[in-house]
This record gives structure tokens, C-alpha cells and sequence, in this order.
């Protein structure tokens, strides 16, 4: 099977309920932020450099954007909230929808050798 194809169904579980989010890398966009805000706080200090430590707050917040819409996307499933990462986002999956994830009892934390009834 190619690892190419497109999730039409979970890997774990079979479920054909799949959401899809955006592969944000969320250290990356942190150490951003932090950076532009501990070099705004610098510069700020002197008001010969205070236009500079506003443009790096603008010259940050434009990075964060262009690495927000550049990140790929990951499948997510509904039932068993298993991420995919290996996968192309399939294009008939969309954002998460409430609605759809309340067909699904919420995951149990982290054991899974829990038995219980689905009612
Ligand atoms: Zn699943």
C-alpha cells in the first residue's frame, strides 16, 4: 500500500469520521514570539531604538503568520483521536465539527486496556 494515499478511514480504528488541523509547529511559533518580545523589551529601552522594537514585533508577527499558512495539514479521527501524520490531507475532510464529534464519547486518558460499555 503507498503511504501517499489519502486517509479515507482511520488507520487504528476504521472510523470514516476524520477532521483535519493544521501541522503548526507550536515550539517554533513560542520561540518566535518569545525572541520578538525579550528583543522588543530591549530596544525599547531607548527611545533611539524603540521604532526598531516595534519593527521587530511587525517583522515577528508577519514570520508567525508566513509559517502558520505554510505548515501542512494532519488527519485527526474523531473516535479515537489517533493524529496522521504520514498521510495527505484527504480533501473531503474538513476543520473539526462539534456536531460530528458528538456521535463520539470522548477518548479515555492514556489507558487503553480499560473495558467499557458504549451505551
Ligand atoms: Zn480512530
Amino acid at each position: 500500500m503507498p503511504d501517499e494515499q489519502q486517509l479515507d478511514k482511520c488507520p487504528k480504528c476504521s472510523c470514516g469520521d476524520l477532521f483535519v488541523r493544521r501541522d503548526f509547529p507550536r515550539l517554533l511559533g513560542l520561540a518566535i514570539i518569545v525572541g520578538a518580545v525579550i528583543s522588543f523589551l530591549a530596544l525599547a529601552s531607548n527611545p533611539r531604538t524603540l521604532a526598531a522594537g516595534v519593527w521587530v514585533l511587525v517583522g515577528s508577527a508577519f514570520l508567525v503568520l508566513v509559517v502558520y499558512l505554510t505548515a501542512g495539514w494532519y488527519t485527526v479521527c474523531y473516535r479515537c483521536r489517533a493524529e496522521d501524520h504520514d498521510h495527505p490531507a484527504n480533501r473531503i475532510h474538513h476543520g473539526f465539527n462539534r456536531d460530528i464529534a458528538r456521535k463520539y464519547p470522548p477518548p479515555l486518558p492514556s489507558n487503553e486496556s480499560k473495558t467499557t460499555n458504549h451505551s
